[in-house]
């Protein structure tokens, strides 16, 4: 099946820590770029954790060809911190962001001089003018530490309003929560581009756990089914991929602008989904 090169899409990495995780994704990628994506994301470890991973990641990628988006969280950084890091990529002509709060490491006793991604997204701007295509992230289900589903938005609204040009959603499996969200903004006057962040199902119990943290609803007919197949990951797989493509298939029939994939570093899960999509 073909997708459709009007509606982009895109994949998202983490820096491998190991030699043998970078091997891994440089097959990934191959693989991955066959599909011609508009670009890959590659993730940043609040606090910097990743800082030299994330930028040797993105300019592996860029080397290779293909267009590399590095995300940028500012909890407990400076903005000296992010300033180097932003001139750092503007001379190695990455021309887009992804840029975040990012989440306090445990232990860290000041959050630095950002307290929100709305600051980072004004800071870019500032720093560095129109050279980023910032995205920002967006929770259709509500962010975990949100007052209220108002007040997130609201939040979310700041972002757009410093100057984000695109955001990307954090995963879900209800459909009506991203078009409620898309309509909400569109009645406040934010016509940037939502792309539904799309997570492969692969196993269950990271999954639940990963879910729980950051927010985002598993249904309840599709958690017990999960939990019937126990260590059948044959099974999971299948019932993971039959979800996932429709889920697919209904955010693109109903207008999504574009789809970015959460990979894993993994390549198989993510073009199945891409090969049972029919456009
Ligand atoms: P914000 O937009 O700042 O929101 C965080 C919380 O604060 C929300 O509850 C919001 O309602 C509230 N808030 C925002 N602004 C204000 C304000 N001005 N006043 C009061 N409250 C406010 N994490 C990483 O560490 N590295 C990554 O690479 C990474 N990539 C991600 C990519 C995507 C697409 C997504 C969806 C998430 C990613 N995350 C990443 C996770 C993200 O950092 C966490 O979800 C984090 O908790 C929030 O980041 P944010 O940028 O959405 O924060």
């Amino acid at each position: 099946m073909q997708i459709n090169h009007s509606r982009p899409f895109s994949f998202e990495f983490y820096p491998p820590k190991t030699e043998e995780g970078v091997a891994n994704l440089q097959v990934v990628l191959s693989q991955l770029a066959t599909r011609n994506p508009d670009f890959f994301s590659v993730t940043f470890g609040a606090g910097g954790s990743t800082r030299d991973k994330t930028f040797s990641t993105v300019m592996d990628i860029q080397a290779k060809g293909y267009a590399a988006a590095p995300h940028l969280s500012c909890v407990a950084s400076t903005k000296e911190n992010i300033r180097a890091i932003l001139s750092d990529y503007q001379q190695q002509g990455i021309h887009k962001i992804v840029a975040l709060r990012g989440d306090m490491p445990s232990g860290t006793l000041s959050a630095g001089e950002f307290r929100y991604a709305n600051e980072l997204v004004q800071f870019i701007r500032d720093e560095t003018g129109s050279h980023f295509d910032i995205h920002v992230a967006a929770y259709p289900e509500v962010h975990p530490q949100a007052a209220n589903a108002n007040d997130d938005f609201k939040n979310f609204k700041r972002k757009v309003d410093a100057g984000a040009n695109a955001a990307i959603t954090q995963y879900f499996y209800n459909a009506e929560s991203y078009f409620h969200f898309v309509d909400k903004c569109l009645q406040n006057g934010l016509d940037i581009p939502i792309v539904p962040g799309i997570m492969p199902i692969t196993q269950y119990t990271q999954l639940f756990r990963f879910s729980e943290m950051c927010g985002a609803d598993i249904p309840r007919w599709m958690r017990k089914r999960l939990e019937s197949y126990g260590d059948d990951r044959v099974a999971v797989q299948a019932f993971g991929l039959e979800v996932v493509v429709k889920l697919c298939q209904q955010l693109l029939d109903n207008g999504a602008p574009g789809l970015h994939f959460y990979t894993m570093n993994q390549a198989g899960p993510t073009l199945a989904i891409l090969d049972q999509l029919s456009l």
